[in-house]
């Protein structure tokens, strides 16, 4: 086990690594005098000038972004959906059906698609989809359910 004490080549060295936003344990690629030059990183694998440890620890902890160029994460943005989608659909829904009568919702009605249901608990919705033999899937403005219908008593 020949490894040197001295920092080198090969060595490890606590770095701040400008991928991951934080400080991590880097091996040394390349050196310049006695100083690190390059360091790679441990965790992604990429390799860098040397930066002295910032005293981060956790990605977005205290770090600056130093304003250089990175491949911006743009898909977190891309993410961020405020409108529930099933409302936006039930807005859809009862906008296109807005002539249709309201029905009240029973078990013992028979809907069909497009109808317009008043549900004691889900207020109005819309039939989207007819299930066989007796159900229906109705978009309510924050939920779609799956009522049954047609029933006969039984
Ligand atoms: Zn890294």
């Amino acid at each position: 086990m020949a490894r040197s004490t001295n920092s080198g080549v090969g060595s490890e060295a606590l770095a701040y690594c400008t991928s991951c936003k934080m400080d991590l344990n880097h091996v040394v690629v390349s050196m310049q005098g006695d100083r690190m030059a390059k360091v790679e990183c441990r965790t992604c694998k990429k390799i860098h000038a040397y930066k002295a440890p910032k005293g981060v620890t956790e990605p977005g902890g205290a770090a600056k972004a130093t304003g250089t160029k990175k491949r911006a994460s743009k898909k977190a943005a891309a993410e961020v959906q405020e409108s529930n989608p099933v409302e936006v659909e039930w807005e859809k829904l009862m906008n296109t059906h807005r002539a249709a009568p309201m029905k009240s919702y029973s078990t013992k009605g028979h809907f069909t698609l497009g109808d317009k249901i008043n549900h004691p608990n889900f207020g109005e919705g819309i039939v989207g989809k007819l299930i066989y033999p007796n159900k229906v899937e109705v978009i309510f403005r924050t939920d779609v359910k799956i009522l049954i219908h047609g029933g006969q008593a039984s």
